[in-house]
């Protein structure tokens, strides 16, 4: 059985049909894209397979227990302890300094200052951006912040990490870095990544493809590689 998967998915905002019967799944270890154009309905059934967003109809499974079964109590530890989010815009503190934003989850995990503060700069160093630790994300370039919030998506060691076009705000080698720490994750840690996206270029990291146009999943497709 899948570690995450969601069947018959239908959400409307409105008089907008933002999903329409839509399908997902996805194991540990496993990376997969969430491809489509603007509009498609990828954040939508992001938001709704992380459990941020309620679907008007369908279900969704993480480690054999549906989430609309769960309080919002229980939903939003579950989304702390075992999620982790990059998303693209206002994701950092900006009072505090790049360390304590990684370190953040860790602290309201309970984790003292001290270890939590050392996991951050061991993240920080893996994704080279060990300069910025002191400094506040308002004073960093997009890139070198787009990193610490990879790095503060990895904190806590997630079971899935949900990234909603992660590379967006970033040159191909910065994308590149990141790319390469989120498969990593996957590949060394059994992360499942979930990673929206409209760019074949960041698609092609990933080990399968779910297609969204209007609301519907349309190909689930393996890539050959
Ligand atoms: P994508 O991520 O592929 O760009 P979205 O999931 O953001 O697509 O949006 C799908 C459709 O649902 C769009 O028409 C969008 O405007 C609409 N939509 C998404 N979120 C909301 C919302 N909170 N309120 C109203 N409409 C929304
Ligand atoms: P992205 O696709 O990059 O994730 P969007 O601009 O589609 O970002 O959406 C940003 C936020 O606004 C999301 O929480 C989404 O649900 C919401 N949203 C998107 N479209 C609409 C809309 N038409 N009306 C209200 N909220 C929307």
């Amino acid at each position: 059985m899948s570690l995450l998967s969601a069947r018959g998915l239908s959400k409307t905002y409105g008089a907008t049909p933002a999903l329409v019967g839509a399908e997902f799944s996805i194991d540990a270890g496993e990376v997969v894209a969430v491809m489509g154009p603007s509009g498609s309905g990828k954040s939508t059934l992001l938001h709704v397979v992380a459990g941020i967003v309620p679907p008007d109809a369908g279900t969704v499974m993480y480690d054999g227990r549906e989430l609309s079964a769960m309080s919002d109590v229980e939903r939003s530890a579950l989304r702390r302890s075992e999620f982790g989010f990059v998303f693209q815009f206002g994701q950092l503190v900006p009072e505090l300094s790049c360390r304590e934003n990684v370190a953040l989850p860790l602290r309201l995990d309970g984790v003292s200052r001290r270890s939590a503060e050392a996991r951050a700069d061991e993240l920080l160093a893996s994704l080279e951006v060990s300069g910025v630790a002191g400094q506040r994300p308002g004073t960093v370039s997009g890139g070198e912040g787009q990193r610490v919030a990879v790095a503060r998506a990895l904190a806590t060691d997630p079971r899935v990490l949900f990234a909603d076009e992660p590379t967006g705000a970033l040159d191909s080698l910065n994308g590149e870095r990141v790319m390469d720490l989120l498969t990593g994750a996957a590949r060394e840690r059994g992360t499942a990544v979930v990673l929206v996206t409209h760019e074949a270029r960041v698609a092609a990291y990933s080990d399968r493809e779910i297609v969204v146009r209007d609301g519907r999943t349309l190909g689930v497709e393996r890539v050959s590689s």
